[in-house]
């Protein structure tokens, strides 16, 4: 009899559900039993995708059984060979040096560096061992890298990190306005539901922001192909001419909004003549754009990493959820600003406290209040929880360097290529005392670098919860057992948990019991997730959250007015602000937050920012005049550690590239073929060029995936560097500059 499971693609932040289906083993004619074998297909009953798959998604299967990681290792020195040890063995070691580490140097010389793609447990327990047991923030993520932007724009804007949309505005916008994001290559079923709603509705308008034109942009009404760096001064031009033009809705500024008129005072300084010039666009393209922001009603932006990973990223977003405030397009169908995840459960990260300066909740590490909560729900001294943020990603490495870091603990992610600077990173990884990895996968770059691997079961293999971009929760049970020797993330962090002493602390006996306790920690907060257990999941398939322990099931939820959840977590509650007659007309509040127009800050307003654009961090000259950009193809995941391995997305894009536009190409001698030197101020790669009018002149890109396991000389983080935002510590690995030499 054939079987399926119900479960979710583990790559991108969209979060689109599959069906695994198994055929059970037959006997063979020696007696023996042989394996299931499965096959994947899109989950039609899924919200968020509706039985729509990638390529990436349709072929995850084969990922499974490439070169995993069977059995823990270990070695002294980098220089030494890895020999198999047992659990126990590694067990013992690890809490070893974590005890010594702790004894001669303090809690902040252990730190973990995590992966959005974690389970939600995974990150919870965690959470619960550095943060609670061993008293250090330094818990960080790669969503650091990604996201982290996102996070402190919607944070400091509308008093939490909750993104305010969902899927479904896609099909209900006027305009969508996509800034920093090729959302074709790098989300594409979320591109999939744009596409088909803007072929439908002629009405309906697409504008792409982005110095390349990608597919994305290729299926635009208008395609700004803005100079990098410039996205503020483009956003500022937008508002100045919807104020001109009277474009704003003044009623909700006085109700919902705090801070207009010192933004404004900061937009009057952008007249849209200098802003064309600057962003390297025609003025009457500037116009068009704000001409569609002031005549539509439902305005739903999109970004990604184009706007996240800069050295101003969060005044970006913050600028960008200015212009919702502006127009009133937040809280209401096909309306607000959207932040498309990267990981496949980086959102579940954050409900789960995974970066080095949140908690547990949607919790703050620097308020008492949450500090104490935690303390109390996992049984830990007063005090025990530091009241200072952890160390970032890269405050890891210059922790290394300055031999503060005695224990660096990686768990699915791979920084050797991923990091900025990756000769600085590497330097840094080869003076650690102590590195553990633990990883479904051998070799990557990483383990070069590491002391200790441990084999890390992946998705299919253990049971747990994601959460994607649309605030969906989805069960991922495990339909095989992990190869080898490999346990769940979960079940390593609590092991080690154990052997420091902390037994009541890591007495789970399973993943549901781990949920269990984490969304107990959610209760009565904007993330509330108590009515999300495996059974309901189980029972009723995906739910978004809110969805508190006593709410209805999730079609009852649609008739669950949104304010009723609000209020519970609004700190400092105040005089309600009457609701806007479009809320009452908001046929599906559950989808959506801010859907009364009230926001969970003190006052209940959201707050307009003023931010002054700064440009890149390293601005071109004559030394180094082009600025460098980067990004993801549209069959490759990050490092190539699953998709590399895998023989239809390796062969779609089996070698990395150089885009070069024509014009600084021909001053170069380089034509189209040419092996080509990309050098920065810290690193350089060989590549091929191709020519092309795609790329804005003065720019050029590579894409990101290539670390030196498949090619020792096209590293594109040779080339970037750190500088992060002073907010969101994201590092701007967008935009770097450089030089080409034709070779
Ligand atoms: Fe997976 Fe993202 Fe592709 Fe959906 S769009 S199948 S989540 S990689």
């Amino acid at each position: 009899m054939t079987q399926s499971v119900k479960t979710l693609c583990p790559y991108c932040g969209v979060g689109c559900g599959l069906e695994v289906v198994a055929t059970p083993p037959k006997a063979s004619s020696k007696s023996t039993i042989s394996k299931p074998a499965f096959k994947v297909r899109g989950d039609r009953s899924h919200p968020s995708s509706k039985g729509m798959v990638c390529v990436k998604g349709a072929t995850i299967l084969e990922s499974l059984d490439k070169d995993r990681l069977l059995h823990p290792m270990l070695r002294d020195r980098l220089d030494e060979p890895f020999r198999r040890v047992t659990w126990d063995e590694v067990g013992d070691r690890i809490a070893y040096e974590i005890r010594s580490a702790l004894q001669t140097k303090g809690a902040d010389s252990v730190c973990m560096y995590g992966s959005g793609q974690f389970q939600t447990e995974d990150y919870y327990i965690a959470q619960k061992l550095l943060k609670g047991c061993l008293g250090t923030n330094n818990f960080d993520a790669n969503s650091r890298l990604c996201m982290s932007s996102a996070v402190a724009g919607y944070m400091q804007s509308l008093g939490s990190d909750g993104p305010p949309c969902c899927y479904d505005d896609l099909e209900e916008t006027d305009l969508a306005f996509l800034i920093g994001t090729n959302t074709a290559d790098c989300h594409p079923i979320v591109f999939n539901r744009l596409q088909k709603a803007h072929k439908r509705d002629r009405k309906m308008k697409l504008v792409v922001v982005d110095p390349r034109r990608t597919p994305t942009a290729e299926a635009a009404d208008v395609h700004l192909a803005i100079r990098p760096g410039t996205d503020i001064d483009l956003m500022h031009g937008i508002a100045h001419l919807l104020l001109r033009w009277g474009h704003i809705d003044a009623l909700f500024m006085d109700e919902c909004t705090r801070g207009f008129s010192d933004y404004v005072s900061v937009f009057q300084s952008y007249p849209p003549e200098l802003v064309a010039r600057r962003c390297g666009i025609r003025l009457d393209q500037l116009e068009a754009v704000a001409k569609l922001w002031g005549k539509s009603d439902r305005i739903l932006s999109l970004w990604s990493m184009g706007i996240n990973q800069s050295s101003e990223g969060t005044a970006k977003v913050r600028t960008l959820i200015n212009l919702h405030l502006m127009t009133g397009t937040i809280g209401k169908p096909g309306c607000g600003p959207f932040s498309l995840t990267g990981q496949p459960n980086a959102m579940g990260g954050r409900e789960a406290g995974g970066l080095a300066h949140i908690l547990p909740g949607y919790r703050m590490v620097k308020n008492p209040d949450h500090r104490a909560e935690l303390e109390q729900a996992w049984n830990l001294p007063a005090g025990r929880i530091s009241p200072h943020p952890g160390r970032d990603a890269w405050a890891m490495i210059r922790g290394l360097e300055q031999d503060e870091v005695n224990v660096l603990w990686v768990a699915a992610t791979n920084p050797a290529v991923s990091m900025p600077d990756l000769e600085r990173t590497k330097k840094a990884l080869e003076r650690s005392p102590f590195t553990i990895l633990q990883d479904a996968y051998f070799p990557t770059e990483t383990a070069h670098y590491a002391h200790v691997l441990l084999p890390a079961a992946q998705w299919g293999e253990k049971t747990g919860t994601m959460t994607n971009s649309e605030r969906t929760v989805t069960l991922c049970p495990a339909f095989r057992e992990p190869p080898g020797e490999a346990r769940a993330d979960w079940e390593i962090f609590a092991d080690i948990g154990r052997r420091l002493g902390f037994e009541a602390q890591f007495a789970f006996a399973s993943a549901a019991e781990v949920r269990t306790e984490f969304i107990e920690l959610t209760r009565d907060r904007l993330c509330d997730q108590t009515g999300i257990t495996y059974e309901t999941l189980a029972a009723e398939g995906p739910l978004q959250w809110p969805q508190p322990d006593h709410a209805p099931s999730q079609t009852a939820v649609k008739k669950l007015e949104m304010r009723d959840v609000l209020e519970r977590f609004l700190p400092h509650p105040t005089t309600p602000v009457q609701p806007f007659a479009d809320a009452e007309k908001n046929d599906t509040p559950h989808k959506r937050l801010y859907t009364n127009y009230r926001f969970p800050t003190p006052d209940g307003r959201a707050r307009f920012a003023a931010f002054h654009a700064q440009g890149l961090a390293e601005a071109p000259d004559p030394d180094y005049p082009l600025v460098l950009t980067n990004g993801r193809l549209y069959g490759h995941w990050h490092t190539l550690t699953r998709t590399g391995r895998i023989e239809k997305t390796a062969a779609m894009h089996p070698d990395p590239f150089l885009e070069v536009h024509p014009r600084d190409a021909k001053r170069r001698d380089i034509e189209d073929g040419d092996w080509v030197e990309v050098r920065s101020r810290r690193g350089k790669v060989r590549l091929k060029a191709t020519v092309t009018k795609a790329i804005a002149p003065g720019t050029v890109f590579i894409p990101m995936h290539w670390g030196f396991l498949w090619r020792d000389d096209a590293e594109v983080n040779a080339l970037t560097h750190p500088e992060a935002c002073p907010i969101s510590l994201e590092p701007e690995l967008k935009a770097c500059t450089v030089q080409l030499v034709s070779l």
